[in-house]
């Protein structure tokens, strides 16, 4: 039965730039939304940024700019992110918006109605200088108890204590310096201690929603029974103040001049109002969807930091406002970067843009993180190591691997024409079983569990593929009997059968790999859907190279000391300045470590001076440079060369007719199977050389370091994809 959903992620706040940790959240949420909607669900995707309170008003001062013209600038940086980590959400919207104004105020009059909403004066600090109520991380002063300056206005960071901002000793505004006075306002509350609210909670927190899906995970669920009580045991529930007094950037509460909502009550409002601005967009009846009593189903990714606010505060405010409440609150852990807790005030360990500006493959990032989720509250660590393994060993070695050594012969040697031995309705019926389990596993959040299970898959055909040894039958295949031929054509099309079916498990987290799996090999029409996965294909389309590995080197740079910490040093690139700007002081332990073993030895002196080892080659002319004929080629086979452990033997498609036979020296970095359908640069017009094993007609371009002895590897060059076998390189 296809259902309804309308999905968002928290609302990031608008004082600062997406970190990692944002990045991590919308993937989790962009994977469940696609994985919902290849199951031919609807799902409604939306986001907002979360823009008002003292923190962006005061930022916005410090900055000489308007609030609205700093959340302005703020979100529309967003798209960047979302695009450069395939993050589609249907709709961004901002809680400075009229729907936001018009839902909030709508809102707290009916809770208001209902008797909930009460008035009480409350004694705060006041900076007399600045004409403004302190939050307690405006005001700082001496530990009343170990006597540590300059502490925060609720807690010592020296000796743990915690502690009301009266208590400080010699107490000053962080604004200011000056010395707060008390001050008594009138402040507005939502009475949560109402026992309505505690009774409807109770229920609530315990509840499912129509698809048989808890409201909470369990371990959410054990705390709210901290702030609810158990049955007989008391609830410690406060009320909640949801007001602020002028100066203040948000939005007025009705009949209360100079009374501003607290950002915790317009925030999560926004994701209604988000949707709404959707809805007139493109013609859907808001409140019809949202009806109490509909069946659209309601949920919100959020992180473990606002569990109070998301479980206790909306649910409440939504049922005593007589709007629909949620139907699942997925939380998630925080993400640490080699073990390094992330922190908004510290920064991040990695820079999104940085991440993408490296050139590095939002997919890995993608692949990654949802290998490490799972659907409890856990937090998940970004390890550097890990991360390349994971990619190069799993994502491309095992599963792009299928592909690229199947589908070669396919071509070659059958047009593309795929066949499959008699009991092929079994192994159709398998594969949808197969992607069934990996489709629960996703709604379920299980990620971690179904990429475990696709890379045993991607085994499973690797080596039933490596067992049949085709590439012998496809050696002799001139004089093979027919049944060898069928032979090597169930073969490889029994492994592309599984290639395909494992990209359409793949498809929620891979989108755009995956689309084009679907597109440009097999020749779908259309992206893959569920039901894809157990029909076999009955062709291909000549391969083409899917995804490059990680290349250690670019996790170096990805943690690369910001320029503005480390020493000034000539020669360092335009690039590495550009994504300084981008990144912060957070690094991990194993960079640390490098980082400090070359400022010792004045290793980065020697390297800016000579990159790559060896300093740069006199300068040519533009007329020397031409002489040099590059040119893209395709590597259309590749192997050992008998006697030599240095050399690989490849031939190459450089778009003449004819084939040419390459010696190049990488066989220490790759596997022939590796080079086999893949785009490279040749030396085009270089004499042809007598070698020992054969004549070389032409030399492939590699990278290494300069010093054989510091094993940095080879990399053959790749031009993107698009270029053409034959194309030259200017
Ligand atoms: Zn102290």
């Amino acid at each position: 039965m296809s259902r309804t959903l309308f999905v968002t992620t928290a609302l990031p706040y608008a004082n600062g730039s997406f970190h990692i940790g944002h990045i991590m959240e919308y993937i989790q949420a962009d994977i469940w939304v696609r994985a919902m909607r290849m199951a031919g669900h609807t799902v409604h995707f939306v986001g907002a940024d979360d823009t008002h309170g003292a923190p962006i008003m005061l930022k916005a001062e410090a900055e000489g700019v308007t609030p609205k013209q700093l959340v302005e600038r703020i979100g529309a940086e967003r798209p960047q992110y979302l695009k450069g980590f395939q993050i589609e959400f249907d709709h961004w919207h901002s809680t400075d918006s009229a729907e936001n104004v018009e839902l909030s105020q709508d809102i707290y009059r009916k809770l208001r109605a209902a008797g909930l909403i009460n008035t009480r004066e409350i004694e705060q600090f006041y900076d007399p200088v600045k004409g403004m109520f302190l939050a307690d991380r405006y005001i700082k002063g001496e530990c009343p108890k170990c006597h540590a300056k300059d502490q925060y206005g609720d807690s010592c960071e020296v000796c743990g204590a915690v502690y009301a901002p009266t208590d400080l000793i010699e107490p000053y505004s962080t604004l200011t310096k000056a010395r707060p006075l008390l001050k008594t306002s009138e402040h507005y509350f939502f009475q949560l201690s109402d026992p309505r609210c505690i009774e409807f909670l109770q229920t609530w927190t315990t509840g499912s929603n129509a698809q048989g899906n808890k409201h909470l995970q369990a371990e959410v669920l054990a705390k709210t029974r901290e702030w609810l009580g158990n049955g007989d045991e008391k609830a410690n529930l406060g009320d909640w103040d949801i007001s602020r007094d002028a100066p203040y950037f948000g939005i007025e509460i009705p009949d209360a001049p100079g009374k501003y909502f607290y950002v915790w009550l317009d925030a999560p409002v926004g994701y209604l109002a988000s949707l709404k601005s959707y809805c007139a967009k493109i013609g859907l009846d808001f409140e019809a969807l949202l009806d109490p009593n509909g069946t659209t189903e309601q949920v919100h990714f959020i992180g473990k930091d606002i569990v109070y606010f998301h479980a206790l505060f909306w649910p409440a405010t939504l049922q005593f406002s007589g709007r629909k409440t949620p139907d699942q609150l997925n939380v998630h852990g925080f993400i640490t970067v080699s073990g390094e807790k992330m922190s908004k005030s510290r920064g991040t360990g990695i820079s999104p843009l940085r991440y993408l500006a490296l050139g590095m493959n939002a997919e890995w990032m993608r692949y990654y993180i949802a290998a490490k989720l799972n659907a409890r509250v856990e937090d998940i660590d970004f390890n550097p190591d890990d991360f390349i393994a994971r990619v190069n060993s799993d994502l491309v070695g095992k599963y792009v691997n299928i592909a690229s050594r199947a589908a070669n012969f396919i071509s070659k040697y059958f047009d593309g024409q795929l066949a499959y031995p008699d009991d092929a309705a079994m192994l159709g019926s398998n594969w949808a079983q197969a992607a069934d389990r990996i489709r629960a596993d996703l709604e379920a959040r299980e990620y971690g569990r179904a990429i475990r299970e696709i890379m045993a898959h991607a085994d499973q055909i690797n080596q039933a593929f490596d067992a049949a040894q085709p590439w012998l039958i496809a050696k002799t295949l001139a004089s093979a009997e027919p049944s060898q031929r069928d032979a090597l054509q169930h073969i490889c099309s029994s492994a592309l059968a599984g290639f395909k079916a494992l990209s359409v498990m793949l498809a929620p987290i891979l989108p755009a790999l995956s689309q084009r799996v679907a597109t440009e090999l097999f020749g779908q029409a259309s992206s893959f859907v569920w039901t894809d996965a157990g029909v076999l294909p009955s062709q291909i389309n000549p391969f083409k190279h899917l995804m490059q590995r990680v290349e250690p080197t670019m996790l170096d740079e990805l943690f690369e000391i910001p320029a503005q910490d480390a020493a000034p040093k000539q020669g360092s690139s335009a690039k590495k300045s550009a994504a300084a700007t981008q990144t912060t002081a957070t690094k991990p332990q194993h960079q640390q470590a490098t980082n400090a073993q070359t400022a010792d030895s004045n290793l980065a002196e020697v390297a800016a001076a000579a990159p790559g080892g060896e300093p740069l080659a006199p300068a040519i002319t533009i007329d020397d440079f031409v002489k040099i004929d590059l040119r893209v080629a395709r590597i259309v086979n590749c192997e050992p060369v008998e006697g030599s452990t240095k050399l690989l033997r490849l031939t190459l498609d450089v778009g003449e007719g004819r084939l040419r036979n390459v010696f190049s020296g990488i066989q220490s970095a790759y596997t022939p199977e590796q080079l086999i359908g893949r785009l490279t640069v040749v030396v085009a017009n270089l004499a042809p050389r007598k070698m020992k094993f054969g004549i070389s007609e032409g030399m492939v371009l590699a990278a290494s370091h300069f010093d054989a002895k510091i094993d940095a590897g080879i990399y053959v060059l790749d031009p993107s994809s698009g270029a053409q076998p034959g194309m030259r390189i200017h």
